[in-house]
């Protein structure tokens, strides 16, 4: 059986080597959004005609370190996580060392900004969280739902589940930022800017840790002058809290077959925009809900309009993916929903700040995967705990991060003569006996009664029905049988769209939305959107889909480039550098030969509630300095540390 020593911290600094110490100098030094300091990475890539000394390079040992519990994901789950996790050494008197890695160059930045959050996990984490509170922090003072034609709103009963009263309208952004500091008080070791795209194994199967990315490997696979290996993370308990669609999960969940007798997960993606607006169009605590138009009675989804902090209003529209007409483009009907007179009477002054886009679980209670496996567990959108009909996921997903953490110390300090993996058994019953089930089993059928011949009509009917008198207090569950791949149907099926051009006031071409994202990716890295073969993904999916990725990615990753050579007429690009790391390829391409990995750590989106004028700008010079000369890194770096 694998041996899983108990050393403590102190005890562990002291026997690392230099450079494992000095990695952790390095990390806990460097100033936030630092990108110079990221310092390792691995990342699948081609490794062909490499050198005899490159190989060696890339196959050198690991330094190693030991932690009781790696969390994976500092979003509300995995901080959650750590946070009970630090208060239970607190309470119970026993160490745990806690390390957490995230992707994003800085806490919060990979996070969609504008969001309604319930605080029922907070209050419990937290119970004194009100008099240090994130900000902005608007609590809501009405709400509204409505239909829309394109021209009229009707106004819709709420169900009780999409009642707002007692909650907070805040950026989800500045919370994770704000979670991460108490994280951090109470001893959580909180590493933003490092990607982990690797798990360990013991012998006997079971999880064991993660390994970062290596950093500084070229475009082919080649060690760069900046290359340094990764770093290995030996752990108790691996938490995996990676949002909607982890990479690890995906790998994790397919190992252990943790979806065994349970239904497929099916996804939506938002997309977001942070307003200005002037004084006498906000409404303080104001909270939106709209469905119909621009959508069509066969596609689920709905948008939000939420007036929060200094005037400023967050909008959305989320579509499930489940769409069968290839020539939808999610962004194209957001910008198209903007112009429609209940949002555009609010934004017609105003000025769009900032743009982002996530996938996000729509399953539902059926959908949930088995959230154990051999020495972790799955936490937060990980696992999949949103309330579709809410659009609400932080509380449940800190809940679930907040139960495994009690679980995982009870393990990780009672189990000191078992040499086995942990296995996290009383996290799902925990689960089971929260509010958590409770509140998902309430309402499991609403999302997949749309599943129905009268499309949206038929949903709303029956899931009106369902939250307003049964309250899920019915004998059966409905299903989910097609995956969003799956559902995807062939282009010639439907007449293409005609949208309409974006106007540059309340509709924005794609170019200008991502540049407000603020992503960037080194250019001579490897693509961290593996397809085995282009031509093949080409071949069997331009003829029948008509070039669906370019319409579902909303940062314009994808395109089919004419190309006479070819015997489809176009050439596959991906153009890697704008991802925005939604994972709506890898959830929505026909073919599934889009597999998304984490690209080196700290790059990606920079979501925060505002983006200057001087980062958007620095943001055009640096993707122009990158197309013109990929040796310009240090003038790239500089700009982004403006
Ligand atoms: C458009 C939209 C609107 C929403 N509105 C609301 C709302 O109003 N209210 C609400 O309560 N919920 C809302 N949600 C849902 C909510 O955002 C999620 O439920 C919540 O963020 C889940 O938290 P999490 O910690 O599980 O995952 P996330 O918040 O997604 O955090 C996961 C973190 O893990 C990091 N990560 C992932 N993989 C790796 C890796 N391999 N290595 C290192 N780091 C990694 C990511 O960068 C990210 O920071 C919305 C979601 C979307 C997309
Ligand atoms: S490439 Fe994939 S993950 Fe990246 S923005 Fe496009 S759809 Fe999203």
């Amino acid at each position: 059986m694998p041996s899983r020593p108990l050393i403590s911290t102190a005890i562990c600094s002291l026997t690392r080597s230099s450079r494992a110490i000095h990695w952790r100098l390095v990390v806990s030094q460097r100033p936030t959004n630092a990108r110079f300091e990221r310092t390792y990475r691995t990342t699948a890539c081609r490794r062909n005609n490499l050198s005899e000394d490159d190989r060696r390079m890339l196959q050198e040992a690991r330094e190693e370190d030991e932690a009781d519990v790696v969390i994976v994901g500092g979003g509300p789950a995995g901080l959650a996580a750590a946070i009970r996790l630090k208060q239970l050494e607190q309470e119970k008197g026993k160490e745990v060392r806690v390390v957490l890695l995230e992707k994003a160059s800085d806490m919060g930045n990979h996070t969609l900004s504008g969001a309604v959050i319930e605080p029922r996990a907070l209050n419990e984490l937290l119970p004194d969280w009100l008099e240090d509170p994130p900000a902005p922090l608007t609590p809501v003072k009405s709400d509204k739902m409505r239909f829309l034609t394109e021209k009229y709103s009707i106004p819709l009963p709420a169900p009780p589940q999409m009642h707002n009263a007692g909650n907070y309208i805040v950026s989800l952004s500045e919370v994770v930022k704000w979670l991460a500091a108490k994280a951090e008080e109470v001893g959580v070791e909180v590493y933003p800017g490092f990607a982990v795209n690797e798990l360990l194994y013991d012998h006997s199967g079971a999880v064991a840790g993660i390994a970062t990315n290596d950093m500084g490997i070229s475009k082919e696979g080649a060690p760069k002058d900046n290359f340094q290996r990764g770093m290995e993370f030996r752990a108790k308990v691996t938490l995996l809290a990676e949002g909607c669609h982890g990479s690890l999960t995906k790998g994790v969940i397919k190992k252990y077959d943790l979806r065994r007798e349970k239904d497929v997960q099916t996804y939506g993606i938002g997309l977001k925009e942070v307003w200005e607006v002037p004084e006498e169009d906000w409404r303080e605590g104001e909270v939106v809900h709209t469905m119909g138009w621009p959508l069509t009675s066969q596609v689920y989804g709905g948008g939000f309009m939420y007036h929060f902090g200094e005037r400023l209003v967050s909008v959305g529209l989320v579509v499930g993916l489940d769409y069968a007409n290839p020539w939808i483009s999610p962004f194209r009907e957001f910008q198209r929903m903007k112009h429609h007179p209940i949002y555009s009477s609010v934004l017609k002054n105003g000025k769009c700040l900032s743009y982002g886009a996530r996938a996000l679980n729509e399953g539902g209670l059926q959908s949930i995967p088995q959230l154990i496996f051999p020495g972790g567990a799955l936490i937060g959108c990980s696992a999949g705990f949103v309330n579709v009909p809410k659009i609400k996921g932080t509380h449940t997903a800190m809940k679930s991060g907040m139960l495994a953490a009690e679980s995982a110390y009870n393990a990780i300090t009672s189990d000191t003569t078992n040499d086995s993996a942990i296995a996290l058994y009383d996290y799902e019953d925990s689960i089971k006996q929260s509010w958590v089930y409770r509140e998902l089993n309430e309402v499991r059928n609403v999302r997949p009664s749309f599943h129905n011949p009268l499309g949206v009509y038929g949903g709303v009917l029956y899931s009106g029905i369902d939250t307003l008198l049964l309250k899920g207090r019915v004998p059966w569950t409905f299903h989910h049988k097609t995956s969003d791949a799956q559902a995807t149907q062939p282009a010639d099926k439907f007449k293409p769209i005609d949208y309409p051009k974006p106007d540059g006031k309340l509709s924005f071409d794609l170019l200008t939305s991502v540049a407000r994202t603020g992503t960037m990716h080194d250019e001579d890295e490897p693509v961290h959107l593996q397809v085995k073969d282009w031509d093949a993904h080409t071949k069997a999916s331009y003829p029948k889909f008509k070039g669906v990725e370019n319409r579902f990615c909303p940062a314009g990753v994808y395109e089919y480039v004419p190309d006479e050579t070819k015997t489809e007429g176009v050439r596959f690009q991906i153009n890697a550098q704008n991802c925005i790391h939604c994972k709506t390829c890898d959830i929505k391409v026909p073919a599934q030969d889009i597999n998304w990995v984490c690209p080196e750590g700290g790059d990606g989106p920079k979501y925060m509630l505002s983006m200057s004028t001087a980062s958007l700008l620095s943001w055009f010079i640096m993707l122009t300095l990158s197309s013109l000369n990929h040796s310009c890194w240090l003038v790239r770096y500089m700009l982004l540390r403006m």
